[in-house]
């Protein structure tokens, strides 16, 4: 039986497991190996030597850690055989642990320019990058703002820097235009250009209105990014990874592996108001 907790099931290299054509033992390294530490430490296994770095943890690395903690595991889980190695029914054992979301997290969208990339490819991408650790990106609602040619041509560049709070200002005008939404719920609005041409997204917003934008020519992985600011706030340290490979590094990435989060990440959005265990 296929893997189905939403952690693992979009990873092949965990399904090959998962169907007997592959084992991982030390050695291995990947995102697959960080998606099965993750899982780990969210069922109560430490792991200081996996979590040591803020940019891409855990490491992904299958070393003397991971090892010992899959041991741990089967020991805890009789009758799996225990060998330190991920094989077939350890991995359908921890996919039938973590079970389904934790975390709910609802987007509202509201339009006032068509995206390069296409609107289900930036809703799919944020609800790709969430799921691997258990949080459900909800689609709860979306609109295309029809304005008036005078607002439409005050909004066409957003005509204010990003900053963390604005309670004043374009970005201020912009995030009030449409209908209200719960405060527990974050708005995001694809815009079509900011007055700085280099920032496709911004996180920044007014005081308990939590929302975020991004420009038509955002890659498929920003608008997840721009929500992954508003659920750390701007107190999270640091703002951006240095990994490339995480969700928070600044630099837009348009490619297709999904993005990881890092465990210090991921315990702040947990604890967000706006991310509500389910
Ligand atoms: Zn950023």
């Amino acid at each position: 039986m296929p893997l189905t907790s939403p952690r693992f099931k979009n990873e092949h290299a965990l399904q090959r497991i998962e169907a007997g054509q592959d084992i991982l033992k030390r050695g291995a390294s990947g995102r697959h190996v960080h998606l099965v530490q993750m899982a780990l430490v969210d069922l109560g296994f430490a792991m200081p030597i996996s979590t040591a770095s803020s940019d891409y943890s855990p490491d992904g690395v299958y070393g003397f850690e991971t090892e010992s903690v899959v041991t741990q595991f089967q020991r805890r889980n009789p009758p799996l055989a225990v060998d330190g190695q991920l094989g077939q029914n350890t991995i359908r054992e921890i996919d039938r642990k973590i079970g389904g979301f934790t975390h709910r997290v609802r987007l509202h969208f509201r339009s006032l320019a068509l995206s390069d990339v296409s609107f289900d490819q930036m809703l799919s991408s944020a609800q790709t990058v969430y799921a691997q650790y258990g949080i459900e990106v909800f689609f709860a609602s979306g609109k295309s703002l029809g304005l008036p040619p005078d607002e439409e041509a005050r909004f066409n560049v957003v005509g204010q820097n990003c900053t963390w709070t604005m309670d004043s200002g374009e970005f201020a005008a912009l995030h009030a235009l449409g209908t209200p939404v719960p405060t527990s719920d974050v708005k995001v609005f694809i815009v079509n250009k900011f007055q700085e041409a280099d920032v496709l997204g911004c996180g920044g917003h007014a005081t308990g209105k939590p929302a975020c934008a991004v420009t038509h020519d955002c890659s498929r992985w920003d608008m997840a990014h721009e929500v992954g600011h508003v659920l750390l706030t701007s107190t999270f340290s640091p703002v951006h990874s240095g990994s490339p490979r995480n969700l928070m590094f600044a630099n837009s990435s348009n490619g297709p592996t999904p993005l990881a989060l890092t465990e210090k990440q991921l315990a702040r959005m947990r604890s967000s108001p706006l991310c509500r265990a389910v």
